[in-house]
């Protein structure tokens, strides 16, 4: 991962200089061109309209001597490719890097530059480029160049010089880019390793939140910030739903499946550790009645009050379920058979002293219990013991806790 992006960012780097580099050395010629040919034309044109007017017009001139004669001779200031006087005539001026060719007002060669015969009509295209030479305000001939400019010593010293600065510019950028490309390669796959870690043990854990610390603005920062909100809700979600999925909607007690499962590990856990196990089966006495007398209603109202009633004197390790119906349970770790009555005869009391007529003037509610544990095998062998014990209450009249010992 590290070594894919700091290529990839290195390659991007490296690709940049070297497209701006041979940009910006191509321009810059390019501009060297335009202003060598501007300024040659401008030589040009000049030197044209002094052959002309010197002579009283084009015949005339011809009549008397060529044009580059004429300009040799005279010696024009600005056509910079004439030599000095006393220079000798260099190649430059022999073999001059371009010409003009030109033609009257209908298109006819008057100067052929070596390309074009004199007296032919010029092709349509050397035509329509060509640029009026104008004299008295009177356009007089048109004039189109041939060939391409070549550079003044100087100007090519001058590019070679921005060429040399720029291929050390290009290098001292290419050498940063490298550098930056190993520091950004390494702090971006970190961040982006931090997040995958981070995914994965959302995907193992996912009722716990994951936080991700990217500390930058960019969008790596921001897919942190998201990740995290994301996490957060995410757990929020997937605890609310385990809650679902363990409690009894009308109680808010665990449920049926949750007391299997826990009554199957508690098992376990006191078998291996020879701790004592105790169960206990409640039963509200006459609930039939309740719903009858008063409505269903009440009778739902009853039992979320029972089951509130139970967590409350009950300890944080026992493990209160509803049953089904009207039934309870409720599994006492760590706890004797006999300690375990001592509870269920406090949370018979603590039913039955409830201020029931403060909801119904003629409302009384019991609960009847049996309570199973240690010599039992088993979960099935601690809930049908204890199942049997509750019924046995239910025939002694109710409203009392049975234990083994009692029935022994
Ligand atoms: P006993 O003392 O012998 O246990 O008599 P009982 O009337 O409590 O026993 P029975 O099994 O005849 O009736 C239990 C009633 O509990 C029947 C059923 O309508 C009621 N019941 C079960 N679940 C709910 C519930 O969720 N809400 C309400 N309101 N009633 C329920
Ligand atoms: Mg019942
Ligand atoms: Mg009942």
């Amino acid at each position: 991962m590290q070594a894919k992006l700091t290529v990839v960012l290195v390659a991007i780097g490296l690709f940049s200089c070297c497209t701006v580099g041979f940009m910006a050395f191509y321009l810059v010629e390019r501009d060297f061109q335009h202003a060598a040919q501007r300024q040659a034309f401008q030589g040009f044109v000049l030197d044209f309209k002094d052959y002309w007017t010197t002579y009283g017009g084009w015949k005339a001139a011809r009549r008397a001597e060529t044009f580059d004669s004429f300009v040799r001779r005279n010696h024009r200031k600005h056509l910079p490719r004439v030599p000095r006087e006393g220079q000798p005539l260099g190649d430059r001026w022999l073999n001059p890097p371009f010409r003009y060719v030109v033609m009257d007002g209908k298109g006819m060669v008057i100067m052929g530059a070596g390309i074009y015969e004199e007296g032919a009509i010029a092709p349509d295209e050397v035509r329509q480029r060509a640029v009026p030479i104008e004299i008295g305000g009177q356009a007089v001939a048109w004039a189109d160049r041939v060939g391409m400019a070549s550079l003044s010593p100087q100007d090519v010293r001058y590019l070679g010089a921005v060429g040399e600065s720029l291929v050390k510019g290009a290098g001292i950028a290419i050498g940063l880019s490298i550098i930056l490309g190993l520091v950004f390669g390494r702090g971006l796959s970190r961040s982006v390793s931090k997040l995958t870690s981070a995914i994965r043990k959302m995907q193992e854990s996912r009722e716990e939140e994951h936080h991700v610390d990217i500390p930058s603005d960019d969008e790596l920062g921001e897919l942190a910030d998201a990740f995290n909100a994301m996490s957060s809700e995410l757990a929020v979600a997937h605890r609310e739903l385990r809650q679902l999925s363990v409690r009894d909607p009308l109680t808010a007690l665990y449920n049926r499946r949750h007391f299997d499962e826990q009554a199957a590990q508690l098992c376990r856990q006191a078998d291996r550790y020879g701790s004592p196990l105790s169960l206990m089966i409640g039963d509200l006495d006459h609930f039939k009645q309740i719903n009858d007398e008063f409505s269903h209603k009440m009778g739902d109202k009853v039992l979320r009050i029972v089951a509130s009633i139970m967590t409350e004197t009950t300890r944080e390790s026992d493990v209160v379920a509803r049953f089904g119906g009207e039934e309870f349970v409720v599994l006492f770790p760590n706890t004797s058979c006999p300690q375990a009555a001592v509870s269920c005869e406090h949370i018979r009391k603590s039913i039955e002293a409830y201020p029931w007529h403060e909801l119904d003037p003629r409302l009384a509610v019991t609960m009847s219990m049996g309570v199973s544990g240690e010599s039992c095998d088993g979960v099935n062998g601690l809930l049908s013991a204890a199942d049997s014990l509750l019924y046995q209450a239910k025939r002694d009249g109710r409203n009392r806790v049975a234990c083994p010992s009692d029935h022994a």
